[in-house]
């Protein structure tokens, strides 16, 4: 197994190659893009725009439709960029495409519904007008997408933010650049006509520049360091932003909780895609009589699974440091390593950790790797507070026979599963996002439509009332009726 980096930058000119992370094959060579072309996409993107949102919802509904059929029937070859580009196994990739296909088609089917024009109660004392609102497009939607999930995390922004009626300009991971031309290229395909959805190559310098260009948002998903100085670049501009970072995420195990189940939960959570999923598992909370036989058959389970078999590889190789520091840090502070604990290149073991401090950097940090942490707690009320006691608040895992949603609803996250792991992720109608170090805003659902338009709201007045309101010609028997009026409507309370 090679372990060299998921890309490197040659001196080939503004290039950069996307390498694999399994066999170090260069596998294409990529424009090092910026300033000029960001600036040159936005302007092209904008009149994209034009025609895309005149299409209206039913126009957009069917080529969107259009596209998703198209990568169904792609999926094949979507799946083999990505195992290539990314590494993980095509199983894995299969997966991750097939959600994202049925996100692009529920964005399709139900933009209309959330965000056409309807009539709001317009209230008592503006009993004259008829009030509306309406969703319209912002316009221009700068996406910037991380590698870990090439297709399904830029396609919560890419897939709905197209529908509400924006053209869209996407700069993928400088790891993962051969996916996002193949989504882009694939667009084009099913969707021929002006550049709706365009591609913007680069390293972190194309994601910096596409802030700066004239976007009318910018769709960020990826670390909180990163995040951080996009919203620095979108401040100078005033361009509103989706922050969709990182997590810590833990899985509660209650005392009456299927122990089998919540095993293959946490292995899962925690070890596929390498443990390099946001609201993947990396911390686990179980109630003192079920700990002993939780942690013996997680480990007997975590045994059976080896890298790059049941996951692929590191892929960003920085990483690989991040993973060993976190488990360094744990050991000399008094955590044991029951299984696993090995790496090797960019391949890391199954690991399983116990009894390491709820200060340390593998409990508090983002470690991005095969790791789980578990913890003994006395009750349900200890793991609600050590799961809410981190900077992250993306997602977590309830099991319980019969407390799992009165928990997850006391929990300081986006997202929640009960006797189950990430299902949330799968359910199209559902919104995306976190709080805190996690970041804000959301994709998916009819909150990720909404994330993507301007609420428009506009009166209209239906007749002109006997003593007007908003007026110099108001008198003070006009504002006698107004106190009666608020006061029989709230003085009661
Ligand atoms: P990074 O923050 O390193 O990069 C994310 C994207 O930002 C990449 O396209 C990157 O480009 C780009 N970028 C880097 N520097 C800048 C800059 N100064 N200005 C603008 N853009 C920049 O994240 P990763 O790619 O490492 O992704 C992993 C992270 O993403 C994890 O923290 C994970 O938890 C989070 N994530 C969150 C999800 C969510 O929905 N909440 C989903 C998936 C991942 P380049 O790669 O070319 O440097």
């Amino acid at each position: 197994m090679a372990t060299r980096t998921a890309a490197t930058r040659t001196q080939k000119g503004a290039t950069f190659d996307s390498v694999s992370p399994a066999t170090g094959e260069v596998l294409g060579s990529y424009p090092l893009q910026g300033e000029p072309e960001a600036r040159a996409a936005v302007v092209a993107a904008r009149e994209a725009a034009l025609w895309w949102s005149s299409l209206g919802f039913a126009g957009r509904r069917t080529r969107l439709k259009a596209w998703a059929a198209h990568l169904a029937r792609h999926l094949d070859e979507l799946v083999e960029v990505v195992h290539r580009e990314n590494g993980k196994p095509r199983s894995d990739a299969a997966l991750e495409a097939s959600l994202a296909i049925d996100h692009v088609a529920w964005a399709a089917k139900n933009a209309g519904k959330v965000l056409r024009e309807k009539r709001v109660p317009s209230g008592l004392v503006a009993l004259n007008q008829t009030a509306t609102l309406a969703y319209p497009p912002l316009g221009v939607i700068g996406v910037i997408g991380p590698w870990n999930y090439p297709v399904f995390t830029p396609m919560g922004s890419i897939a709905y933010a197209l529908a509400a009626g924006n053209a869209v300009v996407f700069k993928p991971s400088e790891h993962t650049p051969g996916v996002g031309e193949w989504l882009v290229r694939s667009f084009e395909q099913a969707v021929p006509g002006p550049p709706v959805l365009q591609l913007l190559t680069g390293d972190g310098g194309a994601g910096a520049a596409l802030c700066r260009a004239g976007v009318d948002k910018l769709a960020f998903t990826g670390s909180a360091a990163t995040g951080r100085k996009v919203m620095a670049a979108c401040a100078e501009g005033l361009v509103p932003v989706l922050m969709e970072l990182g997590g810590k995420d833990a899985m509660v195990v209650a005392e009456d909780a299927d122990l089998e189940a919540a095993v293959d939960a946490a292995l899962w959570g925690g070890m596929s895609n390498a443990g390099q999923t946001c609201a993947g598992i990396e911390r686990v909370y179980v109630v003192d009589p079920l700990y002993d036989p939780f942690v013996r058959r997680l480990v007997e389970r975590a045994g059976e699974l080896r890298a790059g078999e049941h996951y692929g590889p590191i892929t960003m190789p920085g990483q690989v440091d991040v993973i060993r520091r976190h488990l360094a840090d744990a050991v000399a502070r008094g955590g044991r390593v029951l299984v696993g604990g090995s790496i090797e290149g960019n391949l890391v073991e199954p690991t399983v950790l116990v009894d390491v401090p709820e200060d340390s950097a593998a409990v508090q940090e983002e470690t991005f790797g095969p790791t789980l942490t578990v913890a003994r707690v006395a009750d349900l009320d200890e793991a609600v507070r050590l799961t809410n006691g981190t900077a992250y608040g993306l997602s977590a895992s309830v099991f319980s026979r019969r407390r799992g949603r009165e928990v997850a609803r006391r929990l300081r996250t986006g997202m929640a599963s009960v006797n189950d792991v990430i299902a949330f992720a799968s359910v199209p109608s559902l919104p995306f996002g976190g709080v805190g170090a996690s970041g804000f805003g959301r994709i998916h659902g009819a909150d990720g439509l909404r994330e993507f338009a301007r609420p428009q709201a506009v009166t209209s007045q239906r007749f002109a009332l006997p003593r007007p309101v908003a007026s110099f010609r108001r008198d003070a028997r006009t504002d006698k009726l107004l106190a009666t009026m608020v006061t029989l409507l709230h003085g009661r309370g």
